[in-house]
């Protein structure tokens, strides 16, 4: 028995990395999830496989969430494999870096279409389910440099930035109809993401790590599964950072 036994999650980019995490967490907790991706349907499948060993229910579904129809499908057949929408993710994502006087409009633009509208469009395409339910939670993975910006990622941390004020737009929104919004902050998280970083850059990072090491996407998971629970029924419009101390506020 675990504290969402009987809810239902979708987690988008949940095929790897942290979104991997985060599916597994979840469904460890007792949800049944629905596990997105975008062009990988074999690792999204492998996760399914995993939370089945365990005993838990989850289901592969793909789509680009910066397609406003697929973004729609992705709820749609969440609904129809599972019944419901209880707890969305809103955690796909890429980074396209680049110093700002060499960042094209494709680069701005790709990590805004997934990044930022690509959280309003499925946000969008639950808020329908979820106000006729009268509940439901919703979890925005942004990023420290959301808040601390970042050289050469203008487009990705503005992107994040953009994702929480969308969070606390939203959680004002909606509050009244029993629906939090909350966004999670990762700093620095071993995933592909970060697999392509110089040796300089990462040690670059680590002087800004009081804790001093790069975390298992492991460790971001399990403040989304408090956050997607009856525990954090009071808690909305937060930015909750997990990332060893790089942000203090
Ligand atoms: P990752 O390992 O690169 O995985 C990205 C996931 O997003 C994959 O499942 C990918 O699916 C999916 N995805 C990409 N574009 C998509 C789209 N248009 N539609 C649907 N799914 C899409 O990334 P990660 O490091 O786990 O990052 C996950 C989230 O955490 C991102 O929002 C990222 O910005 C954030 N974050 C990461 C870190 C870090 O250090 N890793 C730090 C702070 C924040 P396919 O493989 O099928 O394309």
């Amino acid at each position: 028995m675990g504290d969402l036994d009987g809810r239902v999650a979708l987690v988008t980019g949940g095929s790897r990395g942290i979104g991997r995490a985060i599916c597994i967490e979840l469904a460890g907790r007792g949800a049944r999830v629905a596990v997105n991706y975008n062009t990988n349907p074999s690792l999204a499948e492998e996760v399914v496989a995993t939370i089945a060993q365990s005993g838990g229910e989850a289901a592969a579904i793909g789509g680009d969430v910066s397609d406003s129809d697929q973004a729609a499908n992705l709820v749609k057949a969440t609904i129809d494999r599972f019944g419901g929408l209880d707890i969305l993710v809103n955690n796909a994502g890429i980074t396209r870096d680049g110093l700002l006087m060499r960042m094209s409009e494709d680069d701005w633009d790709a990590v805004h279409n997934t990044n930022l509208r690509g959280t309003f469009l499925v946000t969008k395409a639950a808020m329908r389910p979820m106000l006729r339910a009268r509940g439901g939670r919703i979890i925005n993975i942004t990023s420290v440099v959301g808040v601390m910006g970042n050289a050469g990622q203008a487009n990705y941390a503005a992107a994040k930035a953009g994702v929480i004020g969308f969070t606390r737009s939203v959680a004002r929104e909606v509050a009244s109809r029993g629906i939090t919004v909350n966004a999670v902050a990762p700093g620095f998280i071993q995933t592909d993401i970060i697999a392509g970083m110089s040796e300089q850059a990462v040690t670059a990072v680590m002087g800004q790590i009081p804790l001093g090491r790069i975390a298992g996407a492991e460790e971001v998971a399990p403040l989304v599964g408090f956050l997607a629970s009856d525990g954090a029924g009071y808690i909305t419009g937060q930015c909750i950072h997990v990332d060893g101390g790089m942000v203090m506020a």
